[in-house]
């Protein structure tokens, strides 16, 4: 199981979501061409939904054709948006990649820890928090990893860049808050060393748990070994 990084499908897929009022929606909840009322995120420009017999359906500017982010910034907002409303996600325990759900009792977006934006931070009713970022194209830049670390924030980042194929709203739901990957950035349970160019962290026993390196500016891709030590693929 490797992601490689940085390999957005952007423009590849066809754009689901689209900006309505003060929600994101999907292009299943809609009505069909300019009725739909919405607007590209991105640009601000307004997009029409099309809803043939043909294609996929899916949202298109209606004048402007050379927004390039629409599909990232869009499909960035709404995960957000899912997490918000839905209340909780699934986290890997510290001791192995088995998903357990944390509930929050409040979520907010585009919250200020230090100087840094989190995409979404959840409030347990403990008090506890949770900061999740959302890497649609890009990862948390790593002074944002090291603050992370340095200030022992808990802390989750959901790698959504195998996105590569249409997926229904409900599908969606269940990509941003299950099975889209999910790895700590910080988590007190789970013993990590984080430099500039390798990022590796340990099962519980000692044993290695994931890793990837950082070279020329970017993070290259995960590898990932199950708690016998075997490489995961
Ligand atoms: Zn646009």
């Amino acid at each position: 199981m490797t992601v490689n990084y940085l390999s957005p499908p952007g423009d590849k897929v066809s754009l689901q979501f689209a900006r309505q009022g003060d929600n994101i929606v999907h292009i299943s909840e809609v009505s069909k061409g300019l009725a739909c009322n919405c607007i590209c995120e991105e640009c601000d420009s307004k997009l029409i939904a099309r809803k043939g017999k043909v294609r996929q359906h899916h949202f298109a500017h209606h004048e402007k054709s050379d927004c390039k982010g629409a599909w990232e910034t869009l499909t960035h907002e709404k995960a957000k948006e899912v997490i918000i409303e839905e209340g909780y996600i699934n986290v890997p325990k510290p001791d192995s990649f088995d998903l357990v759900p944390v509930h929050f009792e409040t979520v907010e977006p585009e919250v200020s820890i230090g100087s840094y934006r989190a995409d979404v931070v959840g409030t347990h009713k403990s008090g506890k928090r949770l900061v999740i970022e959302i890497a649609v194209t890009h990862s948390c830049e790593s002074k944002k990893i090291q603050y992370f670390e340095e200030e022992k924030i808990s802390s989750i980042e959901i790698y959504m860049n195998d996105l590569h194929s249409v997926l229904s709203l409900e599908e969606f739901k269940e990509y941003v808050l299950s099975s889209a990957q999910r790895i700590w950035i910080f988590n007190e349970k789970v013993r990590r060393g984080a430099k500039q160019e390798k990022w590796t962290e340990w099962y519980e026993n000692g044993q290695k748990r994931a890793e990837r390196t950082y070279k020329d500016g970017r993070y290259s891709e995960w590898t990932y070994w199950d708690a016998n030590g075997n490489v995961m693929d």
